[in-house]
């Protein structure tokens, strides 16, 4: 399919490139219709995540309701995954890789590990996995 773009950056996230879907020119990142403006008298959507954070052999399995400033401010090499979900959800990792557990929210990069966070992931980059569900979430 060739590259187009929106006519303006897209109003939720503000990339331009476009794709078409059942007819509607959409942003290529996020899914947000072109055309369409989010509710100013609502509130910004909060999508909480679980975060899978490498640095160097360890994983850190953390939650947040702001990912981009919380992963900021922790120093990794990489982020592995994204899972929609918030406390409970982290909560349940922690239990369910207790074995490999190091210390507070960091855990030993297991096969095992491993295998979970491939499950989670999609051809997509984490970060337009996020988008794309905060997208859904602000269309509802
Ligand atoms: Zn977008």
């Amino acid at each position: 399919m060739p590259r187009r773009s929106l006519p303006s950056a897209c109003a939720l996230c503000g990339r331009i490139d476009a794709e078409r879907v059942d007819g509607d020119l959409v942003c290529a990142w996020c899914g947000w219709r072109y055309g369409d403006a989010p509710d100013a008298d609502l509130p910004p959507v909060v999508v909480e995540v679980v975060y899978y954070l490498r640095y160097d052999r360890r994983v850190k399995i953390g939650t947040s309701r702001r990912p981009r400033q919380r992963l900021s401010a922790i120093r990794h090499d990489e982020l592995l995954a994204f899972e929609p979900g918030g406390r409970a959800i982290e909560q349940a990792r922690h239990r369910e890789f207790a074995a490999i557990r190091e210390g507070g929210e960091w855990f030993t990069f297991t096969a095992e590990l491993e295998h979970h966070i491939t499950a989670l992931r999609t051809t997509r980059d984490p970060w337009q996995l996020y988008a794309r569900w905060v997208a859904s979430a602000t269309r509802r």
